[in-house]
């Protein structure tokens, strides 16, 4: 059946910019047809055509039903049978961020220490004197063991070096960077931070979280307007390759805003962005009268965004019990206090914010929900959404308070799959209460997807299948009992991605009133071997009815 604009899908357009004159209806300037198209709509699941107007879909439903509504100047595009998702939504990631880094850093993301070697050094050779040779999607997990600081001193003697964990909480220097930073074998730890030493007391240039910060404070930040626009275009093209229509940045400064804002205005911008604002910078905006939903939907302003502790994947999560292998007790790192949390928190729920904050560990998890429960307590608001980003290691009562405040978890969509290499200093028992989505579901919570670019890879294909197998890229599987079903995971990763930016009524499934984002995969995924999902690649990806991405 064909489903016409309804009243309350054409409602919430009257609620938006733009009202969809019903008119239009008659004449789609586009219609898909001959697909295999997935709606997430309930009340029509499946639908072989769709029609688009001013962006959004006026039409979904069979063939002849859509087809039926063109005129002379409709563009009818025949999807050959392919598939037909809505546009995928990837709810934490730094696009602008990594997008900069792509242009100006070496990338790191290979197993071979001699090819980064020579990469850096090679990079070195066109570096002025004095200047910091940077690089980034490193990921020591895939190395034969960590890059040292005598690597790094080895391939660039003659320039301070940092090259960057693709978690983005910890990094690795050379001697001269350690020299420049004033860090020796005998500097302690900052609070909320590390500098690694081996088994003689030696540094081995890996530093994390506040120590970490105590080398990029040394970096001077020289990236022009012109980067940020840059950084932002090429990203979106990245991500939209991937089937990426929407993503929030999860982190993001007045200049990255602005980045998206210029690469839009330049017609580069290939997806829609929700911008949480680092907490550094929420007076800047407050002092601007902006609060959460300022923008439009191609640019908006979303949460403020706190840290509790630091990363899953460099283990600096916060945890109640050790990790495993690393010595002296080791329980991860805390980044904020529970009076910084719950002030910045209170100030920004009161002024109309989302709350927005990264906590991994269950102790991190406690804390925040705490400052939570607190400030809804003391100011309670109608569905305030607060988010947990990543939102790792979680029990059953940490799960139960989420519930009672509907607390939406954002979760790493690949971990288990692209980040096996490091489950072992979880354990085999402690992965079953991890990403939990089927705990999260189950306690009805909306959990999103999401990539933590530059963390892991912007790729929903592979997120489907780690969330569907929760095994590795080797084949050890870790929290069997967290699987989710394919049609679950869909929804984790595109309406559920929509709420978390209260922008359910825009985007996120194929009906009529919605804008018209979609992805075109190769094959159907509901026929594909779970464990080859991320083989199925993105043959044609759509938002606001143009294609944005073409294979
Ligand atoms: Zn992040």
């Amino acid at each position: 059946m064909v489903r016409p604009l309804s009243r309350r899908n054409f409602m919430q357009g009257m609620s938006s910019l733009l009202a969809l004159p019903l008119l239009r209806i008659k004449e789609p300037e586009t219609i898909l047809y001959n697909g295999n198209i997935w709606t997430l709509d309930e009340t029509q699941p499946r639908a072989q055509a769709v029609a688009i107007s001013g962006a959004r879909f006026v039409a979904v439903g069979s063939n002849a039903e859509v087809l039926r509504l063109a005129s002379g100047r409709t563009r009818k595009i025949d999807l050959a049978s392919n598939t037909v998702l809505p546009g995928f939504n990837d709810a934490h990631a730094h696009p602008v961020a990594s997008g900069v880094e792509h242009l100006r850093r070496v990338a790191c993301d290979t197993d071979s220490i001699d090819k980064i070697k020579t990469a850096l050094h090679e990079r070195a050779l066109k570096t002025p004197p004095g200047e910091w040779v940077l690089g980034f999607l490193y990921d020591d997990g895939k190395t034969p063991r960590p890059i040292s600081r005598h690597d790094l001193d080895e391939a660039v003697p003659d320039h301070p070096v940092l090259v960057q964990h693709r978690g983005g909480h910890t990094a690795f220097v050379n001697s001269l960077a350690l020299q420049l930073a004033r860090v020796n074998d005998q500097t302690p730890d900052p609070a909320g931070g590390r500098f690694e030493h081996d088994a003689e007391g030696h540094l081995t240039g890996f530093v994390g979280d506040a120590g970490a910060q105590a080398f990029l404070k040394l970096i001077p930040n020289k990236s022009t307007r012109e980067d940020y626009r840059q950084g932002a275009a090429l990203i979106s093209k990245l991500f939209a390759s991937k089937g990426v229509t929407s993503a929030c940045d999860a982190d993001a400064s007045p200049e990255d805003v602005q980045g998206y804002q210029d690469a839009r205005d330049a017609g580069e911008l290939t997806m829609r962005v929700y911008c949480h604002v680092s907490a550094a910078s929420l007076d800047h905006f407050m002092d601007a009268g902006i609060h959460t939903g300022f923008g439009d939907e191609w640019v908006r302003i979303g949460g403020v965004k706190q840290y509790v502790d630091g990363s899953i994947s460099e283990r600096t999560a916060w945890l109640s019990q050790p990790y495993v292998g690393i010595p002296n007790n080791y329980v991860g790192l805390q980044l904020s206090s529970r009076e910084q949390l719950y002030e910045t928190g209170r100030k920004a729920h009161a002024a109309g914010w989302q709350l927005a904050t990264h906590a991994n560990g269950d102790l991190a998890i406690d804390r925040i929900l705490g400052v939570y429960e607190q400030i809804q307590k003391e100011l309670p608001k109608k569905d305030a959404r607060f988010r947990i980003e990543h939102c790792t290691l979680l029990t059953d009562s940490l799960i139960q308070r989420m519930r009672a405040l509907q607390v939406i978890p954002v979760p790493f969509s690949c971990y288990v799959y692209f980040h096996g290499d490091v489950m072992h200093f979880y354990g085999q028992e402690r992965t079953q209460h991890m990403f939990p989505m089927r705990s999260f579901l189950d306690a009805g919570l909306r959990p999103t997807d999401s990539s933590d670019y530059t963390a892991s890879p912007s790729d929903p294909m592979m997120w489907l299948q780690s969330q569907l197998t929760r095994t590795d890229m080797k084949g050890n599987v870790w929290g069997a009992n967290q699987k989710i079903t394919l049609p679950e995971a869909i929804r984790c990763g595109t309406i559920n991605g929509a709420y978390a930016a209260f922008e359910e009524d825009l985007k996120g499934s194929i009906q009529p009133g919605q804008l018209a984002d979609l992805v075109v995969l190769a094959q159907d995924p509901f026929k594909a071997d779970p464990s080859e999902l991320r083989k199925i690649f993105v043959e044609r990806t759509m938002v606001g009815g143009s294609w944005k991405y073409e294979s």
